[in-house]
């Protein structure tokens, strides 16, 4: 299978292709023609596999067909994740003008204010800061977001994030498309599975 066999469009196609990419990643062929018929994913994945790509095409489609800003977010268990992510987002988008924002820890809150005043299309963070700005960035909101990521689920549980999720979960809209991926299915994950993502398809690798 090729990129545009799977579905992707043309533009995001050549951006695979300038990346240097020969052919789409096994979770890839699974899930991304899921993804771009509107279904919500569980993937179960690890790094490495190519699943950032997974959800970051289908979103970037969907956000080309429909501009706006704060199209979608993504949650990741650490800093480190969250910036690899937006990298993986602007490689992809750039031949679009995306604009992606990165909500961590450990960075100063302001130089991040301003990155959201710009009203970014994707906004990718680690729950604890995404929810201090929540709370405390004038104007913004996650109000508009058509599509949410849990990247590294089990990590997130691990790390004990399930209240900035809860809160997270309560401010964005409940028309949404979901994605969860996770390296294992543990009894938490099953249980935030429920709560965040409708008539999902399972794709393993
Ligand atoms: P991930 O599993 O998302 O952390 O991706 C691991 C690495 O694989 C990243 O550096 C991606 O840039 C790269 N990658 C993703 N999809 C492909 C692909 N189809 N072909 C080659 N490399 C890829």
């Amino acid at each position: 299978p090729t990129f545009r066999s799977l579905g992707v469009c043309e533009q995001l196609a050549e951006a695979c292709d300038a990346l240097g990419w020969k052919a789409p990643t096994q979770i890839q062929v699974d899930a991304v023609p899921v993804a771009l018929k509107g279904h919500d994913i569980i993937g179960l994945a690890q790094t490495g596999s190519g699943k950032t790509a997974t959800f970051a095409l289908p979103i970037l489609q969907a956000l080309l067909e429909n501009p706006q800003p704060l199209f979608a977010c993504v949650l990741s268990p650490t800093r480190e994740l969250a910036i690899q992510i937006a990298e993986q987002f602007e490689a992809l988008g750039s031949g679009i003008g995306l604009k992606c924002a990165v909500l961590v820890g450990g960075i100063d809150m302001m130089a991040q204010s301003v990155a959201l005043a710009k009203r970014p299309h994707v906004v990718v963070g680690t729950p604890g800061r995404l929810v201090d700005h929540l709370t405390n960035t004038k104007g913004f909101s996650l109000r508009t977001i058509k599509y949410l990521v849990l990247d590294e689920a089990d990590r997130l549980l691990n790390m004990d994030f399930e209240q900035e999720i809860d809160e997270i979960l309560k401010v964005i809209p409940k028309e949404r498309r979901t994605y969860l991926f996770s390296a294992t299915m543990t009894t938490k994950v099953a249980k935030l599975q429920r709560a965040c993502l409708k008539n999902p398809v399972k794709v393993e690798v």
